[in-house]
């Protein structure tokens, strides 16, 4: 039985229409439309519309979800602490599994048009492992789909809750993928001995780095050049990412070039949600001087806010409307935050429309990238390894 299959007439990136040879679960050519062998078996007739490669969910919460259950409304206080207590006591007795939760927004997600995700998972002394033997199975339920890199994510504290270095340990000896951390200052209180711990655990245990900062202005900034520092003195180029960094935003972007040349230079990712309420980094200036920066959700429907719906097109659009950006150009950046900048970010060996790349993609009615954005047509086709997996918003791999 062959293996060799095509999806007829589709626009790669808005190009001139092809059709798309695929082989093993891969892509094997892009041949002018209607050249294509007439005998082949045909996956799906795309009818002119457009291919994307599928998308990049480069942070998210998958294991803190309430997706699919009844709506609960948010009941944290206004600080950051306060929200941290405030999911520990409703997590800790919520009777509905993790699998549960986060299995349906994951299937969710995929019908958007996600197939590559990073989740952090919680590792915290309330609840100790469970939430990493949760995600460590559901990665592994939805394997034959998807590609998801775990990280063990202190959310209460690394130092100030005792017994939790112990816990990131086994969770990265259990097999997740990446080291967490949070707020090397604000949090721990100890910015450079949070710091050293981290990256002297990704040499150990030969693992990337992935450090959410919220940390303002020049506390932070000061940060995001000691894991500069280590960055290079652990030789992790191109193994590190700073989510959020809320402080690169409290600068005019001119300050920041020398910063940012360097964080060029060391590979080191930059990741925004582009959220409202709080500065942001300076995204086309950290481009124009080849910062690598992608995108994520965070949270979706959880405990911290009930907002997210997993579209990462629609994180494209929430982007562009974040910075103001309307020009084609800045559209298409913003689709490369939530595609390819994502890709880079998590280290993928293979991503995109060119031969050998795995045929994992996204097709919907759009007359171009920028159009996508703007449009998010709910009319997509999801393709996993040269298999539909969902049409329209529906999840059809069960
Ligand atoms: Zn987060």
């Amino acid at each position: 039985m062959t293996t060799t299959q095509v999806i007829r007439n589709v626009r790669p990136l808005g190009a001139a229409a092809v059709d798309l040879v695929l082989e093993a679960g891969k892509i094997k050519a892009l041949l002018p439309v209607g050249s294509a062998a007439p005998e082949l078996p045909c996956l799906l007739d795309g009818q002119g519309q457009l291919l994307l490669p599928a998308l990049v969910e480069s942070h998210v919460h998958f294991d803190k979800t309430l997706w699919s259950m009844p709506w609960r409304p948010n009941s944290a206080g206004p600080t950051r602490n306060d929200r941290i207590s405030n999911e520990q006591v409703l997590l800790k007795n919520f009777d509905v599994p993790i699998a549960q939760r986060a299995g349906a927004l994951t299937e969710h997600c995929i019908a958007l048009g996600s197939l590559y995700f990073r989740s952090h998972v919680d590792v915290q002394t309330v609840w100790g492992l469970r939430h990493v033997e949760a995600m460590l199975a559901l990665r592994d339920q939805y394997k034959h789909l998807i590609d998801m890199q775990l990280v063990a994510f202190p959310q209460g504290g690394l130092l100030i809750q005792p017994g939790t270095t112990a816990l990131m340990q086994t969770a990265l000896e259990m097999g997740v993928d990446i080291v967490g951390g949070i707020d090397p200052a604000a949090i721990d209180r100890d910015p450079v001995r949070h710091l050293e711990i981290l990256f002297d655990w990704a040499v150990r245990y030969d693992r990337g780095v992935d450090i959410h900062l919220h940390d303002p202005a020049d506390l932070g900034r000061w940060e995001i050049e000691r894991i500069a520092d280590m960055t290079q003195a652990h030789g992790l180029q191109g193994r590190v990412m700073i989510s959020h960094a809320y402080c690169l935003g409290a600068f005019a972007p001119v300050e920041l070039h020398a910063l940012a040349d360097r964080l060029a230079e060391l590979q080191i990712s930059i990741m925004t949600c582009a959220p409202s309420h709080v500065t942001v980094p300076p995204v086309a200036m950290l481009r124009s001087r080849h910062v690598n920066v992608c995108s994520g959700s965070d949270g979706i429907r959880d405990a911290w806010s009930p907002m997210g719906n997993g579209d990462m097109l629609e994180r494209a659009m929430l982007i562009a409307l974040r910075f103001g950006w309307s020009k084609d150009s800045d559209l298409e950046m913003a689709f490369d935050m939530v595609s390819t900048g994502g890709a880079r970010a998590l280290g993928l060996p293979a991503y995109g429309l060119a031969p050998g790349c795995p045929a994992n993609l996204l097709i919907l009615p759009a007359e171009n990238l920028a159009a996508a954005v703007v449009d998010r047509s709910p009319r997509r086709t999801v393709i996993s390894r040269g298999h539909i997996v969902a049409r329209d918003g529906v999840f059809l791999a069960r």
